[in-house]
């Protein structure tokens, strides 16, 4: 039994630490605030016990003496306990507090630092808290607000949250000292305070002409960054409705922004692109257009299911084609179901669609004697012109096109199908749909996507629409779309190329 304070970071998924993760899908229980990163939770165990502590459908936060008896009960009833914090679990995370909890209760607990917000936002903007030359120190500062005590605790733990009303951090902080700070001022309060960090830094003898940043959403989708300075920051702020949660840097380093500002300049920043391929496979290329900034709506139309299908003899053929890399794993849990390996495979020269069917393959221990340079069935045909056939097993879904197995029929072949997965409707909801339809780039991976999303969204008029292929393209057309870009190689790469290009 030990209860684990555990910082999740400020949002990006993949700021979450290692220990963190593993911790997390430990957990009998977690406890866990507002503000932490969405996907943060996707690896707890299906069993786990997962009770939201923050702030309530909008009202008050819950009181921290109950989130305290949380933590005891189930630390002493033996689990292992998640207490999973924004950020940092010390910084400004009352942590400190739930540790003394336990060590007054005799209960064993550990601490999983996070990847602070106060830091990381200004990083994602482009600026170093530190800098030689410019910021030798660097402060980190919160303070009640009276007049927001709502929104700061949207923070998930802004300081102060359960202080009595009529505290303001006017109490409780020495403005005087902050403004003679020899370095980096780093506020984690709301916007609402603005107006009076500014007028009490200058009033403390900061010039009014010193950069100041906002970083709202720091490190997560949308991030935004104001870059002012102490006389026209909170004008700024409200004017372009900088909302919680939201840092506020004070001092010269802000404006290294105008030369280390990165993020702003990933290809796809500030683009929506929706994937509409099955989850399994969308998480990849959702990954991949995340990390050069795309916001990407993950709006699954489609989904496999494995189809009733007796295996072969697969000794018999001398030509295995797989079409996709659901075929491919399909064909390998078929084998594994019939008490077989990769050595069924051992006779036969194995064809690969296209580069992710031949890594599906290598998966299990095969490597695709043919990967044509077009994937498409067309390329695949090419590819295999030299080859000498007479029997030939071509494994895919029921969905999948002919072209193949007449072609090398044509040739004189006998042609086997093993259709081993059909792909069905996914329902959409209509907040992802819109979603969808909304974006500024719509992805179709297969004839079957642009079926099935067609049919739950309607039509499709504001996007662009980007197609992995030709097959996929003529499915477009004739469902009355045209598309604006077609990937080429026709892969996941390629697509992504194909928007990078498009977005330029
Ligand atoms: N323990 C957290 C801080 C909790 S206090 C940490 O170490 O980051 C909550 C305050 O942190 C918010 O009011 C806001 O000022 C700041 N904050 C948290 N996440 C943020 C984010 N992603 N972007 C900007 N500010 C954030």
């Amino acid at each position: 039994m030990t209860v684990y304070l555990v910082g999740a970071g400020p949002g990006d998924p993949g700021l979450l630490t290692v220990r963190a993760a593993e911790l997390i899908a430990r957990a009998d229980v977690i406890l866990h605030d507002r503000l932490i990163p969405a996907e943060a939770l996707a690896g707890a165990r299906a069993d786990a016990e997962v009770v939201y502590v923050g702030k309530q459908g909008g009202g008050p936060q819950m009181p921290q003496a109950e989130i305290d008896r949380l933590l005891l009960e189930h630390g002493r009833a033996g689990k292992t306990v998640v207490r999973l914090k924004g950020g940092d679990p010390f910084v400004f995370g009352r942590g400190g507090e739930e540790a003394l909890a336990c060590v007054e209760a005799g209960i064993p607990f550990e601490v999983v630092p996070g990847v602070t917000a106060g830091v990381a936002a200004p990083a994602y903007a482009g600026i170093p808290v530190t800098h030689r030359g410019l910021a030798p120190a660097v402060a980190f500062v919160t303070g009640h607000e009276r007049d927001e005590a709502g929104e700061a605790s949207t923070g998930g733990d802004a300081s102060g949250r359960d202080r009595k009303a009529g505290a303001t951090s006017d109490s409780a902080l020495d403005w005087p000292a902050l403004a003679a700070f020899p370095g980096t001022l780093v506020f984690y309060m709301g916007v609402r305070a603005l107006p009076r960090i500014a007028s009490q830094l200058i009033a403390g003898g900061r010039p009014a002409d010193e950069p100041v940043a906002v970083v709202e959403r720091g490190t997560m989708p949308g991030q935004r960054t104001l870059l002012a300075t102490l006389a026209d920051v909170a004008e700024r702020a409200a004017a372009e409705g900088i909302r919680a949660p939201a840092i506020t840097l004070v001092g010269p380093v802000a404006g290294l922004r105008e030369r280390l500002g990165w993020l702003e300049r990933r290809p796809l920043h500030g683009r929506t692109v929706a994937v509409t391929r099955a989850r399994p496979r969308a998480s990849a290329l959702a990954a991949r257009l995340r990390e050069l900034g795309a916001v990407v709506v993950e709006a699954p139309v489609i989904r496999t299911q494995p189809l009733d299908a007796d295996l072969p003899e697969l000794a018999g053929y001398d030509l295995v084609c797989v079409t996709s890399p659901n075929g491919a794993q399909a064909l390998f849990d078929r084998l594994d179901a019939a008490g077989l390996d990769a050595r069924a495979l051992a006779g036969a020269t194995v064809a690969a669609i296209g580069p992710g069917t031949a890594r599906a393959l290598a998966d299990h221990g095969i490597r695709a004697d043919v990967v044509p340079s077009r994937a498409v069935a067309e390329g695949l045909v090419e590819a295999l012109a030299g080859i000498e056939v007479d029997r030939a097993l071509v494994v895919r879904g029921r969905e999948g096109r002919d072209v193949l197995a007449d072609a090398l029929r044509g040739r004189g072949a006998e042609v086997d199908l093993l259709l081993l997965y059909e792909t069905v409707a996914e329902p959409l909801d209509d907040t992802t749909a819109r979603a969808a339809a909304g974006a500024d780039y719509v992805t179709f991976t297969s004839a079957s996507t642009v079926r099935f999303f067609l049919a739950a969204a309607g039509t499709l008029d504001g996007p662009r629409i980007a197609s992995i292929g030709p097959a996929t393209s003529a499915a477009l057309r004739e469902a009355g779309v045209a598309p604006d870009l077609e990937a080429d190689p026709h892969t996941p790469d390629g697509l992504v190329a194909a928007l990078v290009a498009d977005a330029r």
